[in-house]
């Protein structure tokens, strides 16, 4: 059936890198071999996602010309999928949770900024539905993809679409792209976590080489309990927005420090008012580099505005003082 809306255009592009490089069958390193693009609707908005495609260029390997997208690729959507993960939790946790009928549910997506058919309200509790009903013990296609690659590397994911609502919980196969397990859960100690994980490699009957996450705190004690011998790798994209945090928290307090100590800079400039004498223009010249400085925003972590206004405050000072020792006025 022709589809009755367009897809609406995307409001920004996430560029996704495989976080393996290496082959993983012979270790040598992938190049990239072309980028894929595919627009995803998510509650934030619709996303662009850019995929950075690699591929195995060695001869001599049983997996030569095997293309391998990014891991983080199926936190976003579903294989084949336009709506987000997220999406298709939140309709979940709706339907389930709130017992809430597809009208309501198609309603409350509209105030998300989501519009769509009721249809399409009922194909993502169907999605939902599949997601929750991944058993792979009991699926012989799944376990024929995982043979046939003789080795998985996982990433654990959890979607919480409301604060305190369950956390829908996705164990995937980065280098297949199939969902190996989704569970909801209320809490999500330790325990829970690696009780999920431990189904998963019981389930499988070829090796784990490597897992990858977002890196909180009871993934990593889950990971470490379930599979102690299993290489964890953060996801790019969360190691630099955790890293992140911390930068940017550091750098916001050292402007806060700064701009205490250029406070009285609009006194100063008030306080020189007469147009007849040459200092009034350096003053405000002077006030005006300050009061610049203190507007401009940088962009953290790898531009920080804190660093930025040390920079620019620095400069203002030592010009300060060059024009001190010259003994006339400053020349900024
Ligand atoms: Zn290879």
């Amino acid at each position: 059936m022709a589809r009755s809306r367009q897809q609406p255009e995307a409001d920004r592009e996430e560029i996704l890198e495989c976080v393996q490089q290496d082959c993983p069958h012979c270790n040598k390193l992938m190049r990239n071999k072309y980028d894929n693009y595919r627009t995803v609707r998510t509650l934030a908005g619709v996303v662009r996602l850019r995929l950075k495609i690699r591929r195995c260029y060695n001869s001599e390997c049983d997996r030569f010309g095997y293309t391998y997208r990014p891991e983080a690729e199926g936190k976003w959507a579903l294989p084949q999928q336009e709506f987000g993960l997220d999406v298709i939790a939140l309709v979940g946790m709706w339907r389930y949770q709130q017992h809430r009928s597809v009208p309501e549910i198609h309603r409350q997506l509209e105030q998300c900024n989501i519009c769509v058919s009721e249809r399409t309200v009922s194909n993502l509790l169907a999605r939902y539905d599949e997601l929750l009903a991944v058993k792979l013990a009991d699926c012989e296609r799944l376990q024929a993809v995982v043979a046939q690659q003789q080795q998985v590397i996982l990433a654990i994911d959890g979607l919480q679409p409301d604060m305190g609502h369950e956390v829908l919980w996705v164990i995937r196969d980065c280098l297949s792209g199939e969902i190996l397990l989704a569970q909801s859960l209320l809490s999500a100690t330790t325990k829970d976590l690696a009780s999920l994980l431990k189904q998963v490699k019981q389930a499988l009957s070829v090796p784990i080489i490597g897992i990858v996450s977002d890196g909180q705190q009871s993934i990593r004690k889950a990971v470490a309990t379930a599979l102690p011998q299993v290489a964890h790798g953060l996801c790019h994209f969360h190691y630099l927005r955790e890293a992140t945090k911390l930068i940017y928290e550091a750098d916001r307090h050292a402007k806060k420090e700064l701009k205490k100590r250029v406070r009285g800079v609009r006194v100063i400039e008030r306080s020189v008012t007469d147009a007849d004498n040459p200092v009034t223009e350096v003053v405000q010249g002077y006030c005006q580099a300050v009061r610049a400085a203190l507007t401009d925003d940088g962009c953290p972590p790898l531009d920080a505005s804190g660093l930025q206004l040390q920079h620019r405050l620095g400069m203002i000072e030592q010009s300060l003082e060059r024009a001190v020792q010259k003994g006339g006025y400053p020349n900024p």
